[in-house]
């Protein structure tokens, strides 16, 4: 260490007591002032006259003076910079140690590649700087000159002003942690794929403008549901979703002021808008919305995607104030809007508020109930009409909440939306296979097979054919499975769900085809794709009764798959009418309460499967 820099611990005078006192107290402040204001404390206490900070610049190229204090001036901000290289130096020994006091700056090897171009211009004689550090490391130098002559520095001198380095040091930490802080919160309230405000956000500025309505104005929010987006998130993966987002809110920006909308949910948006006739307003912009929304976007795979928007209106913000309760009641009509088809708008008119907000509480419990495994397979038994006895047996799905069986229409819809339907499903699969095994299902009834139904989701899903093949595998129980698809879904999910279809086949995995007669299949479907079997919709059992027409249409049905080599059942049998008339028509198996509702694993098992 060089002699000028050994501390001789000569007694400070009071005023630097008093001094670091008030600058610490200073460094605490927020104000844009406070540099200056602690500079110019500085270069009074100590006698200089020139105070001044600099910063290190990014890449620490050079340093650059942020703030100046100068006797008989004042504070200044001269920007000026000096470049790192031109004074290797003096920022080795700025980086080394507490303090760097050049007491004869202009000669002293530490300074003296700044004597030229900026001590002699000057005039400055002796020079007191220390770092500044922000978590430990250096981003800038408080410069103390003195003009004039070289000036010994004492060791109080010093001490106060490695004190000061100190103080400055924890302020430049508050406030780096102050600007992380920040920033974390603007990352929480703001949607970062959209730029959008959160739910939080939202609702906070809802509220404000609920509270600053001019009288004669109400207020609408809009809550649009892309829909279809979860599913395709889940097939495409990545951050898909944020990017159909992010492209949905520029279209929305195009009508509806960014700081009145934002994104609620992974595919949701919400938004208001008010005015004189704030309730028009909102389903005329409901129409517009979906109509921007629906312009075809690009999919990762390079294919051309449309999404519908289902959108939840609630009219007037008059009626229910509450910022909470607004968004929530727009969020259930979206939803509930979902699940009547594509591209719905729904209207919340203040007496159906209990019936939607059931339906909200319904999804949260869908969730939770996932999580406790409640969901169970029931067996309802598939009867040979000649025999009486069951050659196979559909599982069906139930959920039983508050002492009664919600009907799978109901929960169905929620756990494919939710994206829990293929990992509950798949859960119940293996419990199935498990007790197939375990009952040695196989072996006591060879030819038995299990129909299981299979939602569109999980069709499109990849690697659905895999797993679902490897499962049955592993219990051993291949050759039993018969998967049940819809015509619908079969016709509404287009090409996939029919390539699906065929690798089902392919795999050995036999597909019948689910409500036959009530969607769009066409006679053509049943040559074209490897179907092994259809059922006959319920629907049909019931014309047959006192419809001679519609005999007519399950007779060549009957006929026709017999021909293909279909495995024909039909569904819904009540009556041992409707029994008797089938059979006449030529069907030979059959489902429905005449023979027995869908049983638990057990009772099925010791009433179906007894010898
Ligand atoms: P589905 O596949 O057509 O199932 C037959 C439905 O008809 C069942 O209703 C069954 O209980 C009912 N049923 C059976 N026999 C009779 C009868 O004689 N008369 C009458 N009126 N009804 C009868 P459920 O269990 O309510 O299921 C409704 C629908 O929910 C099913 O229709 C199926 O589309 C869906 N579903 C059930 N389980 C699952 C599942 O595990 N996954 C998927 N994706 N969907 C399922
Ligand atoms: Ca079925
Ligand atoms: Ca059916």
């Amino acid at each position: 260490m060089n002699a000028p820099d050994m501390l001789t611990l000569d007694q400070p005078p009071p005023a630097f007591e008093a001094a670091l006192k008030a600058l610490h107290r200073l460094a605490q402040r927020d104000e844009e002032d406070v540099p200056g204001r602690l500079l110019a404390i500085t270069a009074e206490t100590l006698g200089v006259a020139r105070a001044s900070l600099w910063a290190l610049t990014p890449g620490r190229r050079s340093i650059r003076c942020g703030a100046m204090f100068v006797q008989g001036q004042g504070v200044l901000a001269p920007e000026t910079e000096l470049a790192c290289d031109a004074a290797p130096a003096y920022f080795q020994a700025i980086e080394g140690l507490l303090v760097l006091a050049a007491e004869d700056a202009q000669h002293d090897p530490r300074t003296i590649e700044l004597a030229e171009g900026y001590l002699k211009p000057l005039g400055i004689g002796a020079i007191l700087d220390v770092p500044i550090c922000e978590f430990g490391e250096i981003v800038g130098v408080l410069c103390l000159e003195h003009l004039g002559p070289a000036r010994r520095w004492s060791g109080a001198e010093r001490l106060f002003v490695t004190s000061l380095s100190g103080i400055l040091s924890q302020r430049h930490d508050r406030l780096r942690m102050a600007a992380a802080e920040d920033e974390r919160k603007r990352q929480l309230l703001f949607d970062a794929a959209t730029g959008l405000a959160g739910r939080s956000l939202f609702i906070d500025r809802l509220a404000h403008a609920v509270a600053e309505l001019p009288a004669g104005h109400d207020l609408a929010v809009l809550a649009l549901d892309l829909e279809r987006l979860r599913s395709l998130a889940h097939r495409y993966g990545g951050n898909f979703a944020d990017s159909v987002m992010a492209e949905g809110a520029a279209r929305i920006g195009q009508m509806v002021p960014a700081a009145r909308c934002g994104r609620i949910a992974d595919d949701t948006f919400a938004l208001w808008v008010s005015g004189d006739r704030a309730q028009g307003l909102a389903t005329r912009l409901a129409g517009r919305l979906q109509r921007a929304l629906a312009l075809p976007m690009a999919a990762p795979d390079g294919d051309t995607l449309e999404f519908s928007t289902a959108v939840g209106i609630v009219p007037g913000a008059r009626a229910e104030p509450d910022a909470d309760r607004l968004l929530r009641d727009a969020l259930t009509a979206a939803f509930s809007a979902a699940r009547k088809g594509r591209g719905r708008v729904e209207v919340v008119w203040p007496d159906v508020r209990n019936e939607l907000q059931s339906s909200l509480e319904l999804e949260r419990d869908v969730r939770r109930a996932a999580d406790a495994r409640e969901f169970t397979f029931r067996l309802q038994p598939i009867v040979d009409l000649v025999s009486g006895r069951a050659v196979g047996a559909e599982a069906l799905m139930r959920w039983p909440r508050e002492g009664r069986d919600v009907p799978p229409s109901d929960f169905v819809p929620l756990l494919e939306d939710s994206g829990l339907i293929a990992q509950v499903h798949m859960g119940l699969l293996r419990e199935l296979f498990a007790w197939a095994r375990e009952t040695s299902l196989l072996e006591r009834r060879p030819g038995f097979q299990l129909h299981v139904n299979f939602s569109p989701v999980q069709l499109q899903s990849p690697g659905f054919v895999e797993e679902l093949r490897d499962t049955a595998r592993a219990y051993g129980v291949e050759g039993l499975l018969v998967c049940e698809i819809t015509e619908n879904t079969l016709f509404s999910s287009g090409e996939d769900a029919a390539s699906t279809l065929r690798y089902l086949a392919e795999m050995g995995i036999p597909v019948s085809l689910d409500d036959f007669g009530t969607g769009f299949a066409s006679l053509t479907h049943l040559i074209d794709l490897p179907l092994h079997g259809l059922k006959i919709d319920r629907s049909f059992c019931l014309r047959c009764a006192d419809d001679a027409r519609a005999q007519a249409v399950v007779g060549g049905l009957l006929g026709l798959a017999t021909h293909l080599g279909l495995d024909v059942v039909a569904e819904g049998v009540e009556t041992e009418a409707q029994r008797a008339l089938l059979v006449s028509l030529g069907a030979t198996v059959a489902q429905g309460y005449l023979f027995d509702r869908a049983l638990d694993l057990e009772p099925f098992a010791q009433r179906w499967l007894g010898d």
